[in-house]
């Protein structure tokens, strides 16, 4: 339980931790807050020769408004987000997504950007953020690009990020009078979701959906949106049977995972119930 040795580097700049990321980028690693990197290196499964702690570089741990989004600095941690009464009042599906992460120590210190680099098919912060349709922000020797949630996540512990590349911020849209709720069902031993569901719908003037945005994970090797079902809601009456029949659709062509917590049938069946579940609890929200 003692990592290897390697070389410590904490960066007061962004300029700085990109020149050293970029000149050490085949083995070099970002700590944010060791959450899932200390673990993984602990246990040897990580082995990096040097450390960025991109914890001493300024403006990377803000929420702010701007326009109808807000920005959310990759270092905000979960316990942040969870207390921040501007989430709550104008995204709250984040506030209520950070409750179900882990305990009060793991939330103090893990971090939404360290989260969603981390790619781990099981993270709640996928589900939520595909539901939201957010945007990331990713800063690199070349300077910034802002990529789709929906184009970020490419595998279990994999994204589009490249070596050198850091998570700096989040975009996500307020939403307004959206109904949104994150459901998720996971062992106590862990917390990890087997399967979480965070849905945004969106009502007309007849209660009816007018649009309906769903991210799912825990199931297959990232987070994902089933737009099948999405799609069932729009335009519809959310009645029992609408939204039952809807959840059927939620892991079409997906490659359910089976692992210790349950095999891909129980997972496939627990993921329509929490999809039927979330979508009916942000009814009622
Ligand atoms: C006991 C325990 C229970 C947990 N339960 C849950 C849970 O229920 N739900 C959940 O979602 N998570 C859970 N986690 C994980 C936790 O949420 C972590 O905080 C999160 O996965 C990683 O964030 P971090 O800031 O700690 O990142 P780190 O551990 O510092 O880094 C994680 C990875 O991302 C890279 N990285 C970090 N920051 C950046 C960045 N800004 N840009 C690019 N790359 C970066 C690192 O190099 C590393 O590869 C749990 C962790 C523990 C230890």
């Amino acid at each position: 339980m003692i990592p290897g040795s390697f070389e410590y580097y904490a960066p007061r700049s962004l300029g700085d931790a990109i020149k050293f990321l970029a000149a050490h980028r085949d083995d070099v690693k970002i700590l944010s807050g060791g959450q899932s990197l200390l673990p993984l290196m602990k246990m040897r499964l990580s082995k990096p020769a040097f450390v960025v702690d991109i914890g001493r570089i300024p403006g990377l741990d803000t929420i702010i408004e701007e326009d109808d989004n807000l920005i959310i600095g990759a270092l905000v941690t979960h316990a942040q987000i969870e207390s921040s009464e501007l989430l709550q009042t104008k995204c709250p599906l984040l506030p209520q997504t950070a409750t179900t992460i882990a305990d009060v120590q793991v939330r103090n210190r893990g971090t939404i950007g360290g989260s969603i680099a981390h790619a781990d098919p099981a993270g709640d912060w996928p589900a939520a953020i595909i539901a939201l349709d957010a945007e990331i922000k990713v800063t690199g020797p070349n300077g910034e690009r802002w990529v789709k949630c929906d184009d970020f996540f490419l595998g279990l512990l994999m994204s589009v990020l490249e070596p050198d590349e850091i998570v700096t911020a989040i975009k996500v849209p307020m939403t307004g009078k959206d109904k949104t709720a994150y459901m998720k069902a996971a062992p106590r031993s862990s917390g990890f979701a087997v399967v979480g569901v965070a849905v945004r719908i969106g009502l007309d003037g007849s209660g009816n959906c007018a649009r309906a945005a769903i991210g799912i994970t825990g199931v297959t090797d990232k987070a994902y949106r089933p737009e099948r079902a999405e799609q069932m809601l729009a335009g519809k009456n959310l009645d029992t049977k609408t939204v039952e029949a809807a959840a059927v659709e939620a892991t079409r062509n997906v490659e359910v995972i089976e692992d210790i917590n349950g095999s891909a049938e129980y997972r496939k069946n627990l993921t329509e119930i929490y999809t039927a579940r979330a979508i009916q609890e942000a009814l009622n929200r």
